[in-house]
């Protein structure tokens, strides 16, 4: 969601007239956006803010902006903590710092070609804020309650993309699955992909991230028979145990979890499934720990993400519970986890190896090509072509766990 919000501003900017510079030091406005889900994500803002102060003493001209879920209401306790900073905007709330730049920007030139073409795959926020208000999370806290936006602006927004060069869209929300309750008609997601679907030139459609206890078989149904809708589902467990799943306030067992990834998994052939968890949560025994070994071996997710429990103060949990896992078992836990999913991620990409797969591609990197094929897993090939924004076939070569190597066969 952050990246969606700093290549919109971004955007926004470029349309007055600004460019974007490789160092801090060449710039004239500096926009951090920060994410405070960990507290190591925290503190990585807080260093980089303590990195620029000397530059702006230096340079009092330069124009610094806080953005992202570290910026509460609360703004002035971070003005006095950060009294460097010229902009403190809450997530999504550019206007203050739009218009200062409008103003600063009438001198300089607008670029004409801007923005004649947009990269092949980009990100569409459907739906903001959160309602579930999981013990352990700050994002209802910093992004508000669920807002839904409505399908008409969505379908026009993808539209206009699609005339500027964009083949796929990533539909965004903390839960996608519950977008539209709120909207007049109350339409659903499979309603939208139905909709999206039928834009011409559109070639892909992906959406993240499904909430297990939201995810319907309308929806499920949806992905199976809609041809631009990607086989692949981001369902994250966060646990798998029963206990720590109730006080984490989830919503569902791991006994209707897994009946839900079996229906998926029957419906949607080849879908590819990918997974959070957290470790070391408040009293997590080894035992509790097990179980999420045990469903992480079971399951065989093609991507698990995995996060040592890190207390976010406001939340439930950082009130009711104490932080009683110590540190170095939470990393052993994560090590451990970490290594299980490697071995298993690295038998199902191997599974591919001699496999024609189609790819969007994305980019150059390196000096190889790279795209992602429908279920998400990311391809490398070499080619003189011009590949940006195809959809070629790759014959797969090589794998690891992280992602595959091929050669191209149809351009
Ligand atoms: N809405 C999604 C969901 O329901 O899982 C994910 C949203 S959250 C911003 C992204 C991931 O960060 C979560 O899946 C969770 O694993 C992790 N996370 C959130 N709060 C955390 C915390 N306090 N400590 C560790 N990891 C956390
Ligand atoms: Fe956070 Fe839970 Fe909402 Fe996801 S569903 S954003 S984990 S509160």
């Amino acid at each position: 969601m952050n990246k969606a919000d700093s290549d919109r501003l971004a955007w926004r900017l470029g349309q007055l007239g600004y460019q974007q510079v490789g160092r801090a030091e060449e710039a004239d406005l500096v926009i951090l956006n920060s994410c405070v889900v960990r507290q190591s994500a925290e503190d990585k803002v807080v260093n980089k803010l303590a990195n620029l102060r000397p530059l702006k003493m230096k340079r009092p001209d330069l124009i610094l902006a806080l953005t992202g879920c570290m910026v509460d209401s609360q703004t002035e306790k971070l003005k006095s903590r950060f009294p460097f900073v010229d902009f403190f905007l809450k997530p999504q709330e550019f206007d203050p710092l739009l218009t200062y730049a409008e103003e600063k920007s009438s001198g300089l030139e607008r670029n004409p070609s801007f923005p004649s073409s947009l990269p092949p795959t980009t990100f569409v926020p459907i739906i903001q804020g959160c309602n579930n208000f999981c013990t352990y999370c700050i994002v209802p806290y910093r992004r508000g309650r669920e807002k839904s936006r409505p399908m008409s602006e969505i379908i026009r927004e993808v539209q206009d993309f699609v005339q500027r060069g964009v083949k796929e869209v990533t539909l965004l929300g903390q839960n996608v699955d519950s977008y539209g309750h709120d909207l007049p008609d109350k339409p659903d997601l499979a309603d939208l992909l139905q909709e999206l679907n039928q834009i011409e030139g559109l070639l892909r459609i992906r959406f993240l991230t499904s909430h297990p206890k939201d995810m319907t078989q309308k929806l499920i149904e949806a992905v199976a028979s809609l041809d631009k809708v990607c086989e692949h589902i981001s369902l994250p467990v966060q646990a798998g145990d029963n206990e720590i799943l109730k006080v984490m306030r989830r919503g569902y067992t791991i006994e209707q979890y897994k009946e839900l990834v079996a229906r998926i998994r029957s419906t949607i052939p080849e879908v590819a499934l990918s997974t959070d968890v957290i470790v070391g949560f408040p009293s997590e025994t080894r035992e509790q720990f097990q179980h999420t070994v045990d469903l992480i071996r079971e399951l065989r997710f093609d991507v698990v993400h995995v996060a040592a429990y890190s207390p976010r103060p406001g939340t439930i949990a950082s009130r009711k519970f104490e932080d009683n896992v110590p540190l170095a078992e939470k990393r052993a836990r994560l090590q451990e986890l970490e290594r299980i999913q490697e071995n298993i991620a690295a038998e199902i990409n191997a599974g591919l190896l001699g496999r024609e797969v189609e790819v969007l591609v994305e980019g150059k990197k390196k000096g190889k090509w790279q795209g992602r094929t429908r279920t998400d897993k990311l391809v490398f090939f070499e080619s003189e072509a011009d590949c940006l924004g195809q959809l070629v076939k790759v014959k797969i070569e090589h794998t690891s766990p992280w992602s595959l190597q091929g050669k191209l066969i149809k351009h």
